[in-house]
């Protein structure tokens, strides 16, 4: 499939299409200035991204909304060329509660419809107005719940998925890799032992073979064989690089080099949450 900046998007096989890049859009909200999502993801629109990536957990779900209505208003896009994921939150698993939190979700975006609105993590925690409920002891309170999990993938060239990727193919299923750079190596909830994608040797000699980056390199990996990327950067000039790489093709050695990378562990490893019955990365994809 012949990818470009104007034209990305992949089908899905319900008929509907993905654009193949996405902004992600989770930032710690106690370090990232109010605004600056709102402004990240108009640069984002004028830069050529047409696929976002929120949740309302990530408590800046307005802003993207607010960028997107922005956009919208001046002309730059229009509503069905934009694709908006958004998550339902682990409080509020119960069937009779996803669709009011989807409807809240709309009303916080502005938004008539989401394109996608997936399980954000499928371990349910006691529904209720706190976010992460927790007893007089400080231990998380889980919630029990019967679920055909929805899940997205942490993907990227440390952890290539080859079992779930083949596994998807056959069943013409469309992955989204989350983490596609390797994290912002928040030590709050990243496995910071295992070392830097984007300082890896082979990844900044292929950059530089094509005058890209090494995170360039890795999202043009990532979509050459399918699977769609959502890099979060709320960095004016990265936002930029991390969408040029509709210009370059990597050779078969190369795909097969960096596919050779895969250390087959997780940056995102939520070992605070491993004693809930069903963490879900005990088992191997
Ligand atoms: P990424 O792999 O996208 O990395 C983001 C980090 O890389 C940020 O610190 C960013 O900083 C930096 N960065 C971005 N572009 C570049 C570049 N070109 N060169 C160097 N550094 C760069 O990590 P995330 O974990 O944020 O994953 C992406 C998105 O996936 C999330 O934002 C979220 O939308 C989604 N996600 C979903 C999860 C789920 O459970 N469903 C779990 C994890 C993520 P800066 O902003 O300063 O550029």
């Amino acid at each position: 499939m012949n990818l470009t900046a104007a034209n990305h998007r992949i089908p899905l096989s319900d008929g509907n299409s993905i654009p193949v890049i996405g902004l992600g859009t989770y930032a710690d909200p106690r370090k990232t200035p109010k605004g600056t999502c709102a402004e990240s993801v108009k640069i984002a629109i004028d830069a050529g991204y047409r696929h976002f990536d929120g949740a309302f957990v990530y408590y800046n779900e307005h802003e993207v909304g607010q960028a997107i209505w922005e956009k919208i208003a001046e002309g730059k896009v229009k509503r069905d060329e934009i694709f908006y994921c958004g998550k339902l939150w682990n409080t509020c698993h119960p069937p009779e509660l996803v669709r009011p939190t989807l409807e809240k979700t709309l009303k916080i975006l502005q938004l008539d419809y989401v394109d996608l609105y997936i399980i954000e993590l499928p371990m349910a925690f006691k529904p209720g107005d706190a976010i992460y409920p927790r007893d007089e002891n400080g231990k998380y309170i889980y919630h029990e719940t019967n679920l055909c999990a929805t899940w997205e993938v942490e993907c990227h060239p440390y952890f290539t998925q080859p079992k779930l990727l083949e596994f998807c193919r056959q069943h013409d299923i469309v992955i989204v890799g989350y983490s596609p750079l390797g994290t912002s190596r928040d030590e709050t909830w990243v496995n910071v032992s295992s070392p830097p994608l984007l300082k890896d040797p082979v990844l900044n000699a292929i950059g530089e073979k094509y005058n890209k980056t090494a995170a360039q390199v890795a999202l043009r990996f990532n979509i050459q064989r399918g699977v769609v990327v959502i890099p979060k950067s709320f960095h004016p000039q990265r936002i930029k690089e991390n969408f040029q790489i509709f210009d370059f093709s990597l050779t078969d050695k190369e795909m097969k080099d960096i596919e050779a990378l895969n250390k087959n562990t997780r940056y995102v490893e939520l070992l605070m949450w491993r004693d809930h019955p069903e963490y879900p990365f005990n088992d191997e994809y």
